[in-house]
């Protein structure tokens, strides 16, 4: 095998080995460290905001105990929508004593402070200072178009609030691979969860578990993959350097049931094969 092949092979982690292949008719997409990374280290605006709340309460807890704690919880919850960490961060308040705000005040306060990053990174890509190619894990747009072509059927879901997901697809420029089948978190949170996604899928498209591939870097989209017997592929993206693995997302993503792991999609085309996809390439 040539060097650069072998590489590229080195790569892809099969983490199990039996895992559907082949006959794929739709994929399902995660989008924050999954394909973009506008939002990247919301995780560093997430955690050190609820740190400093918990260490208001007055707990004897250590910031590094918090830290923690509060690292463990988010990163579970991870994928699904923003509100639930922050119903754990009310709970985690009112266990310590104190009257927490209400969850939906958490989240607007923690996305005003995540959207001085957001709308910074926004800004650059529409004055051309940073291209769609540098605010994409490698490699997600020649996947896209590769699974397109083999007839696959894209779906985007993401915990993030629909209407963000919707413009920041579109200045990704990832809109025509996913057309209306984009899917984020609503004001009514009870009305969309990736669960709901993945059994519209099934229920309504007549594909079966098995024909389901699913790409994320959260906990609970391979987890939702899982339970109908899908391929998950779990997408362990170092979002700062944009290459290898990062090996917390790793060791989560496998815990969670990954079949398979990558850092980004420069492996597609031994990915594909590997997954019994490779028969157009
Ligand atoms: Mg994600």
């Amino acid at each position: 095998m040539p060097e650069a092949a072998s590489e590229k092979r080195d790569q892809i982690e099969i983490v199990g080995r039996n895992f559907p292949s082949g006959n794929f008719r739709a994929a399902i997409f995660d989008f924050d460290g999954t394909l973009s990374l506008i939002r990247r280290n919301w995780q560093d605006v997430m955690i050190p905001m609820m740190v400093d709340i918990l260490t208001a309460t007055g707990t004897r807890e250590t910031r590094q105990q918090l830290h923690d704690h509060v690292e463990n919880y988010v990163m579970r919850l991870n994928g699904r929508q923003t509100i639930y960490q922050m119903m754990q961060l009310a709970e985690e308040v009112e266990k310590r004593g104190q009257q927490p705000l209400a969850a939906i005040d958490y989240k607007n306060q923690y996305h005003d402070l995540l959207w001085v990053k957001v709308s910074a990174r926004i800004e650059a890509l529409q004055m051309g200072q940073l291209t769609q190619e540098e605010l994409t894990v490698p490699g997600s747009r020649p996947l896209l178009s590769a699974l397109a072509q083999q007839n696959l059927t894209l779906y985007l879901a993401s915990g993030t609030d629909l209407h963000y997901v919707q413009q920041e697809v579109e200045l990704l420029r990832l809109s025509s691979f996913f057309g209306s089948r984009i899917y984020g978190a609503l004001p009514d949170y009870e009305r969309f969860s990736k669960a709901m996604i993945v059994e519209k899928i099934i229920g309504r498209t007549g594909v079966d578990g098995d024909q389901l591939v699913g790409f994320g870097d959260g906990f609970v989209e391979i987890e939702e993959v899982k339970k109908v017997g899908g391929l998950a592929i779990g997408v362990a993206s170092d979002e700062n350097n944009r290459r290898g693995i990062n090996p917390w997302k790793r060791d989560r993503l496998i815990r969670a049931g990954a079949d398979i792991i990558i850092g980004d999609y420069q492996c597609c085309e031994e990915l594909l094969e590997l997954i019994g996809l490779n028969q157009a390439l």
